[in-house]
């Protein structure tokens, strides 16, 4: 993962200064990147958090927030037993991100990329628990977590600590554009993966049945990827190979009707990367007969409708559809943008 070896340099960061770390705050940042903070205090060098001399009897308390990349890897690399370590995440498991697109299509079963933490933890034979719920507050002053519970009751409590990791990840990025939340996928989960998964084939038994006329059918077959970074260009790729290797002969009747819509606002897609893979995507879209929008932008979306102007003229048009995935991006969590102004921290990605 291209995110986690500047991960390691911040995590080697904090074991060789381990007094002024007090805080490690590990989060995504446009799709792969990581940005640190720790608090100075009385610097300490020459040793690793696995080495750090006990203080008093008591152990350190370090809580690690999120089991995504950043947390797991944080955990899979502590040795010292001299830690008591808690661990706080609404997902009890670690999820390999670069397969969902698979999963979305079944090429790949939803438990083969994930593994359960208790499992990670189990085996580090340290002194390490794990609590299912979120952190919904951090009290830097008072090093305070304040959680909430991932069951039905949703009972909150609150945990102590002497180091934080914070590892929570991203949220989507909708640009607070109309309708998305309400009827959008996004691929960010296992379980958003999961969900695209049962409604592609929703739409093609839909689009199956007796009543419907050709144009009804169209509509429904009719999937918008919105956003032309890595996520948004797998999965319509992956998509497509679905639908041309497997879906054609399971439902002949309709398999003339499918169209893959690619909306991206700027001129490319995957414009972050070298040019001749930009290239390379949108000529293979081509050949594939992948419907490749590039400077258009969503502007609004309703259950049955996306609205998009043309970024160049202003020009608005809608696009009727069946399933859409939204993938534009991540931003910030608001736990977390909320701690970054408790320590002093200006946020970068909004
Ligand atoms: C479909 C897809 C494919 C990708 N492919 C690649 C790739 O090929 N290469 C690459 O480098 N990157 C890829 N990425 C990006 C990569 O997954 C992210 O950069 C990486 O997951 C970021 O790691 P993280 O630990 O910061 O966050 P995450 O892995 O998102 O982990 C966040 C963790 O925090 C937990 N959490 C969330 N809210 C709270 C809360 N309030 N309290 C406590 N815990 C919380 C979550 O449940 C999760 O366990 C891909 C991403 C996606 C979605």
């Amino acid at each position: 993962m291209r995110n986690l070896s500047f991960y390691k340099r911040f995590s080697n960061t904090f074991g060789e200064y381990p007094s002024l770390s007090r805080f490690l705050v590990v989060f995504a940042v446009s799709g792969g990147g990581l940005v640190a903070y720790s608090e100075a205090n009385n610097i300490q060098t020459g040793s690793k958090i696995d080495e750090l001399p006990e203080a008093g009897s008591e152990k350190k308390r370090v809580v690690v927030l999120g089991t995504g990349w950043a947390g797991t890897s944080f955990l899979k690399n502590l040795k010292n037993p001299s830690y008591d370590i808690q661990v706080i995440s609404p997902r009890n498991y670690f999820a390999f991100t670069p397969l969902l697109p698979s999963v979305t299509v079944g090429t790949v079963e939803a438990r083969s990329v994930v593994e359960p933490i208790r499992n990670i933890v189990k085996k580090k034979n340290l002194n390490v628990n794990y609590w299912e719920a979120e952190c919904y507050r951090i009290d830097a002053k008072n090093k305070k977590v304040y959680c909430r519970s991932s069951q039905e009751d949703k009972e909150e409590f609150v945990v102590d600590y002497d180091y934080l990791v914070v590892a929570m990840g991203a949220r989507v990025n909708t640009f607070n554009t109309p309708g998305v939340e309400e009827n959008c996928h996004y691929l960010k989960e296992v379980e958003d993966a999961q969900k695209i998964r049962r409604t592609v084939i929703d739409c093609f038994e839909k689009a199956s049945l007796p009543t419907l006329s050709d144009d009804e059918r169209k509509k429904i077959l009719q999937f918008v990827v919105v956003g032309g970074g890595p996520t948004g260009v797998e999965f319509a790729a992956e998509l497509h190979d679905f639908v041309s290797e497997d879906l054609v002969k399971l439902y002949p009747s309709v398999k003339d009707l499918v169209k893959i819509t690619l909306l991206e606002a700027t001129d490319h897609i995957l414009n972050m990367f070298d040019k001749r893979i930009t290239t390379f995507a949108e000529e293979k879209f081509h050949r594939d007969g992948i419907d490749l929008r590039t400077g258009s932008m969503v502007v609004k979306v309703s259950d049955k409708e996306i609205s998009t102007k043309v970024i160049k003229t202003g020009e608005i048009s809608t696009i009727p559809y069946g399933m859409a995935v939204w993938s534009t991006g991540i931003a910030t969590r608001p736990v977390v943008m909320d701690f970054m102004k408790q320590i002093g921290q200006t946020c970068i990605s909004h």
